[in-house]
């Protein structure tokens, strides 16, 4: 369902409007975690200053050790609807658990399944069900095509509507926290009919690689980029390191201006 052999046409997902696919570069943009109202509408007001249409944001979030900040749950949902009412943005957030597609799908314009679930099963069975677009992050330990397949999980359930995102692989390497696949996008992209956008935050988890991670990402065809802001990175509950503050999204929006999207 997702391959192109059957569908050579690259595909365009609609997000509360905003298009993602091809002839265009998609700027999502966000804190990596919703952490309070203010912390979340300052970073959606960045985001949209800066040219980005779609709001991310995490209310369940997936981390590596079980003492850190888990995000707010329902909550956090309702901080991100608050904030899509006043600013106009759609949001994208994270589901975890099969068991709160409905709820998390009530309050979102898309589902983010993160790299820890890129192959749990059941979720993308539920999201593939649950009639809203799906963001499927690439697992960092699966191949091209694990997540093509991973995608069919959600196709073959009616949904359609789905983005790839890579997100960085495990490698040997230690300098940064993933290793960006840059060449994911274009195999990608020729296999399957479905955007692929790259997240240069959380593959690099640094600050200064944001930039030029994207820079690649544009080069190589990505048909967007979902980028971590945040008002006070330094008092961040999540992924501070990564986070861009005001001035460092302008720079990276202006230069994203600059670069043509391959068709
Ligand atoms: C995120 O985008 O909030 C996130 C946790 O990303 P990943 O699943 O790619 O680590």
């Amino acid at each position: 369902l997702v391959s192109r052999d059957n569908h050579p046409e690259r595909s365009t997902v609609r997000v509360g409007g905003v298009p993602i696919g091809p002839g265009t570069v998609t700027l999502i943009a966000g804190p990596c975690a919703v952490e309070t109202p203010q912390q979340t509408l300052e970073a959606a007001e960045m985001a949209k200053a800066a040219g980005a249409t779609l709001l991310r944001g995490g209310a369940y979030k997936p981390r590596t050790s079980p003492y850190a900040f888990q995000g707010l749950g329902e909550d956090g949902l309702r901080i991100l609807a608050d904030v899509r009412s006043e600013t106009g943005l759609p949001v994208v957030t994270e589901v975890v658990d099969a068991h709160d597609v409905d709820l998390v799908a009530s309050y979102a314009d898309m589902l983010q399944i993160g790299t820890r679930n890129a192959q749990n099963f059941a979720l993308l069975q539920a999201v593939g069900s649950a009639g809203k677009p799906v963001m499927l992050k690439r697992g960092m330990n699966a191949t091209i095509e694990e997540w093509l397949m991973a995608a069919e999980y959600i196709a073959q359930r009616g949904n359609l509507d789905i983005v790839l995102c890579e997100r960085g692989i495990r490698t040997f390497e230690t300098a940064t926290r993933n290793t960006l696949d840059v060449s994911a996008v274009p195999v990608a992209q020729r296999l399957s009919h479905l955007p692929v956008i790259v997240d240069p935050s959380h593959s690099g988890g640094r600050r200064d690689l944001v930039l030029p991670l994207t820079r690649a990402a544009i080069a190589v065809g990505a048909d967007g980029v979902i980028i971590d802001v945040h008002p006070h990175p330094e008092q961040a509950l999540c992924d501070g390191p990564q986070a861009l503050v005001n001035g460092d999204l302008r720079e990276l929006a202006r230069v994203m201006r600059q670069l043509p999207p391959l068709l």
